[in-house]
């Protein structure tokens, strides 16, 4: 697998926000979100091809060397659904007891031993139209698949065992109308939606809080928090 980084933090976001977990961050992503805020896997990808035995063995080494247990494995990414060898990576978390969360950005279906689906659709505001040289065409052809958020909702539909949320990342008030039209098509149950605010800046990320809280409270959605920006900003490897 193409691996950028393995770490341990808590998790930032979503339903398990606050819970210590270690992650395993791939490297490669088939969007180019314009305010990516891991470009490292996606507009410039860095990292090194490691076995899975490997980054098992990784993940065995931060549990032992933390003072508190940790048993949530995260996958993230880049984009881990590209990654050939992600069912065993997730068979082998799950088989030592790990409570797996997936984080895709929804563009792929893949029926994996995970706990937790965290699916990202992208809506339009992740388009990088306004930097024209850079740009995969693909991103806007991509991002929008209501019909594999439809397909994790079926096959994980037994919570807490194989669940699923939804977070859809917010720039401004307009984009709400797009999540209406994705929830529509996609015939997602409101209560697996939560927004989170678009920023890699606390102080920024303070102030869309402060209004994305109340407009998701009023529109019937939950709200996720994203607390490594909150206190790192955007840094890596927490
Ligand atoms: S899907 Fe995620 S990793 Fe890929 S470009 Fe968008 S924000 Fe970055």
């Amino acid at each position: 697998m193409y691996i950028s980084e393995i770490f341990r933090s808590f998790q930032g976001e979503g339903k398990l926000a606050g819970v210590p977990s270690v992650f395993v961050r791939t490297s490669g992503c088939n969007l180019r979100c314009v305010w990516c805020d891991t470009r490292y896997t996606s507009w410039e990808p860095e990292g090194s091809d490691r076995a899975v035995g490997d980054i098992m063995a990784e993940v065995r080494r931060l549990v032992r060397e933390g003072e508190a247990p940790v048993r949530h494995a995260v996958v993230t990414g880049g984009e881990p659904t590209l990654e050939e060898s992600l069912p065993e990576l997730c068979s082998g978390l799950a088989s030592e007891g790990f409570h797996v969360t997936i984080e895709t950005n929804a563009t792929r279906f893949l029926n994996l031993d995970a706990h937790l689906i965290s699916l990202s659709p992208k809506l339009g505001n992740s388009s990088p139209l306004r930097s024209p040289a850079e740009i995969p065409k693909s991103h806007d052809a991509l991002r929008n698949r209501p019909e594999v958020v439809r397909a994790y909702l079926d096959a994980y539909a037994d919570p807490p065992a194989r669940d699923c949320q939804i977070k859809f990342v917010i720039e401004r008030e307009e984009d709400l109308a797009e999540v209406a039209e994705f929830e529509r098509a996609a015939n997602i149950p409101k209560d697996k939606i939560l927004l989170m605010p678009q920023s890699v800046e606390p102080s920024d990320l303070a102030r869309k809080t402060a209004w994305l809280v109340d407009l998701a409270a009023k529109r019937g959605y939950g709200f996720s928090p994203r607390l490594h920006i909150a206190k790192y900003g955007n840094r890596r490897g927490v």
